[in-house]
């Protein structure tokens, strides 16, 4: 559908009217409230064991790989297949990341990928700047980010997703309580581990996975397309457990590496490739040389860049976003 410059503003101005969302914006605030205040007070007057920090480390790495391997590339992207055991775990760990379902999470980045960059469809879209693409498209009901499951219908037959999602809210709540709770009374140092293993922990994992929406689309290089935004970007890379190779995925997402070189840092990927080996993954997908070679060329052309956008507004965008955006296919 062609965007005239009327229907244009019109899109604008309900971008610039969307309701704020009130819960997402208190559970935001009441979480950095307490990680930025609570901890250094806390630490201040009575310091912290290093069991808390233990706590801290291994939740914090356990939460980004769930996101990284299961809610992004496993789930969005199908890039291999699971045992129901390593499947339980990963919603279950990633609901402890605590954002959002499954199946909302692979609806917005199915979005992300189909329409990547497009103001007015990338639930996420870079080109709105930094705030919008980390944070603030979470904090208003926005047109480009609607509660519509219809690219996630295969996702559905999936009955680890469906239980999650329908009983997501108390099952993120209770298990980011019980957790921290539950190691604190072992370790008898319940409020150390609310605080750092709870809290804190929340949020450093919040941020760093919202780095990819936004700085992995603004700082790093492009290697393997220029037809978007995405970048590679090594530190992020080792913060978010191998999802900084962003430039690498948004060519070819149906790979499930994002690092390919053996030596990039990735351990989602090596993770995924060590559960294969243990027979609890299968169908690890892998994207050939000549494949990248021939998205790299055909990047390379800024008259097919032109070709590309236009025909992704063409494409089927589940298909797209799970297999491949049109920046990511190669030339017929
Ligand atoms: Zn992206
Ligand atoms: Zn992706």
């Amino acid at each position: 559908m062609k965007v005239t410059r009327d229907s244009k503003s019109q899109l604008e101005m309900n971008f610039q009217k969307a309701p704020l969302r009130w819960d997402i914006l208190g559970m935001f605030i009441g979480t950095t409230a307490v990680a930025v205040l609570g901890v250094p007070i806390y630490g201040l007057i009575f310091g912290f064991t290093a069991e808390a920090w233990i706590a801290f480390a291994v939740l914090f790495s356990a939460c980004n790989m769930a996101i990284t391997t299961g809610y992004h590339r496993l789930w969005s992207h199908k890039s291999f297949n699971a045992h129901w055991s390593v499947r339980l775990m990963l919603a279950l760990v990633g609901a402890l990341a605590l954002e959002n379902s499954i199946l909302k999470w692979a609806s917005d980045h199915r979005r992300h990928h189909g329409h990547v960059d497009d103001p007015y469809k990338d639930p996420y879209a870079a080109t709105r700047g930094f705030w919008f693409s980390h944070i603030g498209w979470m904090l208003r009901d926005y047109p480009s980010a609607p509660m519509d499951f219809s690219n996630v219908r295969d996702l559905n037959k999936d009955p680890i997703v469906r239980w999650q999602h329908k009983y997501y809210l108390p099952l993120a709540v209770g298990i980011n309580l019980a957790v921290p709770l539950g190691l604190g009374l072992v370790f008898g140092n319940v409020p150390e581990m609310m605080l750092v293993a709870g809290f804190l922990r929340l949020v450093v994992t919040h941020h760093t996975t919202f780095f990819i929406n936004s700085l992995a689309h603004i700082i790093g290089t492009r290697p393997w397309s220029t037809g978007n935004t995405a970048r590679d970007n090594f530190i992020l890379a080792v913060l978010t457990f191998g999802e900084g190779y962003h430039n690498y995925h948004h060519a070819h997402p149906s790979d499930y590496r994002n690092g390919i070189r053996f030596w990039q840092w990735d351990p989602s990927k090596w993770l995924i490739r060590g559960l294969s080996a243990l027979g609890l993954t299968h169908n690890l997908r892998t994207v050939s040389r000549e494949r990248q070679r021939a998205v790299r060329a055909q990047s390379k052309s800024a008259n097919q860049s032109i070709l590309i956008t236009t025909s992704a507004e063409t494409l089927d965008a589940p298909a797209a976003a799970i297999h491949g955006s049109a920046s990511s296919r190669p030339a017929a």
